[in-house]
């Protein structure tokens, strides 16, 4: 598996991160930033990807 972010799109909501917080961090510029690219733990993951309210986040087997 593999994540990516458009922090274009992102706004901050931090819903990844709760879901993933080792994978997702939403860091004081306000935006979202992957932690890990090719996590390890892929059903939060998913979660997080399908969640997320602006569709920013994009994963691929
Ligand atoms: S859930 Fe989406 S909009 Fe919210 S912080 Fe994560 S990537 Fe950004």
């Amino acid at each position: 598996m593999r994540v990516t972010a458009d922090r274009e799109l992102c706004v901050g909501s931090g819903a990844c991160e709760m879901l993933a917080p080792d994978v997702f961090e939403v860091s004081d510029d306000g935006v979202v930033h992957v932690l890990q690219d090719r996590p390890d733990d892929e059903e939060s993951v998913r979660q997080a990807a399908q969640q997320c309210p602006t569709r920013a986040l994009t994963v691929t087997d």
